[in-house]
């Protein structure tokens, strides 16, 4: 109670401080907000009740009582009443409601009330476990970007000398050439001059050897003038000289003037790992409707079903065939032309592959393919099917196979973009594998063409 006492005593001697636009009410606040948490309960407490004001209410001499608290003190005194706290004395029993001290009496009981209490330890429990979770999941979050970076770096750097390996490969196959080439260029002039020497060589012993004739000769001609010649001085016999070898500058030359980098690309390509494979289909495996080309590089579907001998290897129910080669370890690549044939499918199958059975075609089942329905509708052979958006229809497709890395990539062959890629691919041995389809009655069937290389060609 000195507490309050003290503040609204001090509020009266503020009181002008604040200025023409102060009221008391302004300058109670301000006192009041200057306490602690602690005093200002206690300055909000009834002197007569000793609880939080009720219904708080000031007299002209400034101090608060409760409103019930207060009519009990005056009831049944008659004339003037007096101030429980300073027993200043009024003529009648007036007071007035106190608003701003009502709000923050009502404030300190809402925050000091148990409810609120265990509300707040609550609140600062939940906030306490959400921001512990919180920091939990960044830090797993930061653990996961720090291993991604790891991971990042390391297949990067993998890539890295991978990528060095197939160019340092590229680089040896050219300095090989390069090498192999000058050796030969060597020999050639090396021969050339060793045939010129040795004529030279011949024809400078033969002019040593007239040279001494002619001296000898001069010599008897000096003598022939004291004395009678009787016979020629005696000889050196002439050297017989073969015909100078003929130096052919187009013939040593035409070879070096060649296209050498086209003439060496082609040499290079040969080289290639894995360069394109010349796949030829095997007849065995052709679905009766299906008829292959003589030199097994063209398949087309018809409607006349191909005489056909019985083979455990044929396809029986669906319109497709394989290629002679096999293919289990190393990595491989072909290339297929399909032109503007509006439907196909191919890819690798497993050796496995049940050839009797009607089968959806997808890795699980054996097949790793790629797909063309109505003429612009591409898929890779997933279960469901993987829907795809090349930039142009590709007329060739090629199709990369790498055993050891189980993956199997498709591409654009006419400009190598990558159209897509299975990274689970096949274990054991698979052959290339293509479905010319049934063509629609309206259209005249179009084949799949295995491409050779006319470079491929010259291997061998
Ligand atoms: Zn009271
Ligand atoms: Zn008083």
């Amino acid at each position: 109670m000195v507490h309050m006492y003290q503040a609204f005593a001090f509020t009266s001697s503020v009181w002008t401080d604040f200025g023409e636009e102060s009221t008391p009410i302004m300058a109670a606040a301000a006192a009041i907000a200057s306490s602690s948490k602690g005093s200002l309960r206690e300055d909000l407490t009834c002197a007569i009740c000793c609880d939080l004001f009720r219904e708080p209410v000031m007299l002209a001499c400034m101090h608060h009582f409760c409103k019930p608290c207060i009519s009990r003190y005056w009831r049944g005194t008659q004339g003037p009443v007096t101030c429980p706290q300073c027993r200043k004395e009024f003529s009648s029993k007036q007071f007035q409601t106190n608003y701003l001290v009502t709000a923050m009496v009502e404030k300190v009981r809402a925050t000091t009330s148990d409810t609120y209490i265990k509300n707040l330890e609550k609140q600062l429990r939940e906030t306490l476990e959400s921001h512990r979770l919180k920091k939990e999941d960044f830090i797993n979050s930061i653990r996961r970007d720090k291993d991604k970076i790891e991971t990042i770096k390391k297949i990067g750097a993998d890539l890295q000398t991978r990528v060095k390996g197939e160019f340092r490969a590229l680089h040896q196959i050219l300095q090989d050439e390069e090498t192999c080439m000058l050796e030969q260029l060597k020999r050639e002039q090396e021969e050339e001059l060793e045939k010129v020497q040795h004529h030279l060589d011949a024809v400078e012993l033969a002019v040593k050897g007239l040279e001494d004739n002619i001296r000898t000769l001069r010599q008897a001609s000096a003598t022939t003038e004291n004395t009678v010649l009787s016979e020629l001085p005696p000889l050196r016999p002439c050297v017989l000289v073969d015909t100078a070898p003929e130096f052919d500058i187009n013939a040593f030359s035409n070879k070096y003037l060649a296209p050498l980098q086209y003439i060496t690309w082609r040499k290079m390509f040969k080289s290639l790992k894995p360069g394109p494979s010349p796949l030829t289909f095997d007849t065995d495996t052709a679905h009766p409707s299906i008829h292959v080309s003589r030199d097994k590089t063209v398949a087309v579907e018809c409607d006349a079903v191909v005489p056909y001998m019985d083979h455990s290897k044929r396809f029986l129910q669906c319109v497709n065939i394989l290629a002679a080669q096999g293919f289990q370890s190393g990595r491989h690549y072909w290339e297929v032309e399909v032109g503007s044939k509006p439907k196909w499918d191919l890819g690798i199958a497993s050796e496995a592959v049940d050839r009797h059975a009607r089968i959806k075609l997808s890795p699980e089942s054996g097949y790793w393919t790629l797909r063309l329905r109505n003429g612009n509708e591409y898929s890779a052979g997933t279960q469901p099917w993987t829907r795809l958006q090349p930039a142009s229809s590709p007329q060739s497709l090629g199709v990369f196979l790498d055993c050891e890395e189980r993956r199997v990539s498709f591409y654009n062959a006419d400009d190598m973009s990558l159209l897509y890629s299975f990274t689970n691919g096949p274990r054991g041995k698979v052959f290339p594998f293509f479905s010319p389809c049934i063509s629609g009655s309206s259209q005249r069937p179009q084949p799949i063409r295995l491409l050779h290389y006319p470079a491929v060609a010259l291997s061998g």
